[in-house]
């Protein structure tokens, strides 16, 4: 599919090469980027520092209107919110605002939809639709930006789709995200999130930016991670932890893993003890994320289990262990739980 072009595409220095391009001088480009980026602003004809013909050439090929916010949203942003955007092709993707005490975390999808099929996911029910671009996935952070009053201070890629699947509208979105001239976010606070596609890790680890890569591990034994996500039977746990070796020393980051805690699927003593054992050498953590309910066949565990694992696994491990309490539980915003099949005939 080729999407349309898009100014939210570019990066700070692109949008003034297209600036140029039509005969403008370069200054006017800069002015540009922080009308769209820095003061968010929705439409070319809000833009009252440049010269009006400019103006009505970004209305004719600047293709801002990239997402159009559905839901209806509320008047205070103290828990975490779900965002439904309508695409400009009918599509439609969701976001979550997740508010905590020093941040203020957006969620962003990376595709319509996702072409892996794991058996506890939402979004796995859509099957995959298409790729998203870097604009449109910029702008559920800028989208998002104008309802709240303070800064967005991260970005996680961990909506719908794997990013990897589509990694150069990622990083060139999460390049925008990053920019001075940009959305501004520290590229320590953008996180990819991917399933385990191994030659993605190793692509990302070679950006010469410090963004953070986390790996949806959730299970720590071939066997289940195949049920779980069959990604695992084309790249294996040996390879995807060969990857994730290669990135930490590469880069010297630490790794985050997520690990879904289904009762009585993935958190036995057995499977602490491997993870132990099968972590110790990776300079990573391990995020535990207790299931939230969907369709699949899998049981949420009591806060009782979840406390034992968690207690268990630390008390073994050499890596930190914390436990994601998720929020948007009820609104079907947490992890796992984002999905537009129905809405998308709902406003069609
Ligand atoms: S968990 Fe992530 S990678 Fe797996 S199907 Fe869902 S969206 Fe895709």
């Amino acid at each position: 599919m080729v999407y349309k072009q898009s100014l939210k595409n570019l990066l700070p220095e692109e949008i003034e090469a297209w600036v140029l391009s039509k005969g403008y001088p370069a200054y006017r480009g800069r002015q540009l980027a922080e009308w769209l980026y820095g003061k968010k602003v929705e439409g070319p004809q809000a833009m009252y520092t440049l010269p009006q013909s400019l103006r009505d050439l970004i209305q004719q090929e600047g293709n801002l209107f990239l997402t159009q916010l559905v839901n209806d949203i509320p008047t205070s942003f103290a828990d975490s919110q779900k965002f439904l955007f309508k695409l400009t092709d009918g599509e439609a993707i969701e976001s979550v605002y997740l508010p905590s005490k020093n941040r203020r975390t957006v969620c962003v999808s990376s595709q319509v939809g996702c072409a892996l099929k794991c058996s506890f996911c939402q979004t796995a029910r859509m099957g995959f639709h298409r790729n998203l671009s870097a604009g449109e996935i910029v702008d559920q952070v800028l989208q998002i930006s104008r309802w709240i009053p303070e800064n967005i201070t991260n970005v996680v890629f961990m909506g719908m789709g794997e990013p990897f699947h589509n990694f150069e509208s990622v990083a060139q979105a999460a390049k925008i995200m990053n920019h001075p001239k940009g959305l501004h976010i520290s590229a320590r606070h953008i996180t990819v999130s991917t399933a385990g596609l191994v030659p993605g890790i190793y692509a990302f680890a070679e950006l010469p930016y410090p963004f953070k890569l986390a790996v949806s591990l959730n299970a720590i034994r071939d066997d289940l991670r195949d049920v779980l996500m069959p990604i695992n039977k084309q790249y294996p746990l040996t390879d995807l932890l060969k990857a994730v070796k290669f990135y930490t020393q590469k880069t010297h980051r630490r790794v985050t893993f997520e690990y879904v805690l289904l009762k009585d699927v993935t958190m036995t003593i057995k499977d602490a003890d491997i993870l132990v054992s099968r972590l110790k050498d990776l300079n990573c953590k391990v995020n535990l994320i207790p299931y939230n309910m969907t369709h699949a066949p899998y049981q949420m565990p009591d806060e009782e289990e979840i406390l034992a694992f968690a207690d268990y696994l630390q008390s073994r491990a050499s890596f930190p262990v914390t436990i994601r309490w998720s929020g948007g539980r009820d609104k079907q915003a947490a992890c796992g739980q984002l999905y537009t099949e129905t809405k998308r005939e709902e406003y069609a």
